[in-house]
């Protein structure tokens, strides 16, 4: 299918969840001029800028970027480093080529809905690093983002398989501002993501992590969830993962979860 197509595809998919009777009035209503303005339903999320921040950078491991690796900050909890390598399959397919290929195939999707996107990197590359998840955190407000939503993957051997996500708890001076925003939109996030069924995590109960931990969502000014899609050690998510119409699986399940976070 065009790009077109499919993103009215999408949009005609979205509207399963009404009742039959709206949906007989919808269908009744006099049909609308054929004027972009006049067609929202085909761009929900105009207006709305999402921050995508594909955890992690092949070249966190490069020897030549250790020192910038091993910088340090606090995050209002603990002090932590700048980043890391992240996971891998048991096959060693990294984390970070995961993360960023959903991460492009979400920005096209969210895009053909009419969102802004911006991403925290610009490639997955052994010659590049990082950014500091401090700088993660901080790039939602930077580009004046509805949400930032930072991909990831887990990697627990023998633990089972599916997604959980984590949100920011209240830190006074960090993440006052934006825990509650953040813990709504997860919420809602979570339950749209299974709903279109993505598998949730058997390990991580609740499935919704509330947590100081982690620098990437208490340096955020804007609502934050980071999202553990699978664990990278099950195989069954290891074979969703490491193929491409899995990652599109990925990308698709999460433009749900971040429709329903912003209610669009
Ligand atoms: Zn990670």
């Amino acid at each position: 299918m065009t790009p077109r197509v499919r993103a009215r595809t999408t949009a005609l998919l979205a509207i399963g969840g009404v009742s039959a009777a709206l949906l007989a009035s919808l269908l009744a209503a006099p049909a609308a001029p054929a004027t972009p303005a006049a067609a929202p339903a085909s761009a929900p999320l105009a207006g709305m800028v999402i921050a995508l921040d594909p955890g992690h950078q092949l070249g966190n491991s490069n020897p030549n970027f250790a020192d910038k690796i091993a910088q340090s900050r606090f995050n209002g909890y603990e002090t932590k480093g700048c980043n890391t390598t992240g996971t891998e399959t048991a096959d060693g397919y990294p984390e970070s080529t995961f993360n960023w290929r959903v991460a492009r195939y979400l920005k096209v999707r969210l895009r053909q809905l009419g969102a802004k996107v911006k991403l925290t990197r610009d490639g997955d590359s052994y010659r590049k690093w990082g950014p500091c998840v401090w700088d993660r955190g901080e790039f939602g407000a930077e580009v004046g983002a509805d949400l930032l939503v930072s991909i990831h993957a887990d990697g627990a051997p023998g633990a089972g398989g599916g997604f959980f996500i984590f949100v920011p708890s209240v830190i006074d001076g960090w993440t006052d501002d934006i825990a509650g925003p953040s813990q709504r939109m997860g919420r809602r996030m979570l339950r749209a993501m299974a709903d279109a069924g993505a598998p949730v995590s058997e390990y991580m109960s609740p499935p919704l992590v509330v947590t100081p931990t982690l620098s990437t969502l208490n340096f955020s000014d804007v609502p934050a969830v980071l999202v553990e899609l699978g664990n990278m050690r099950d195989p069954g998510d290891a074979a969703r993962m490491t193929s491409r119409d899995g990652q599109k699986q990925y990308a698709d399940w999460l433009l749900r979860g971040i429709r329903a976070a912003l209610r669009r």
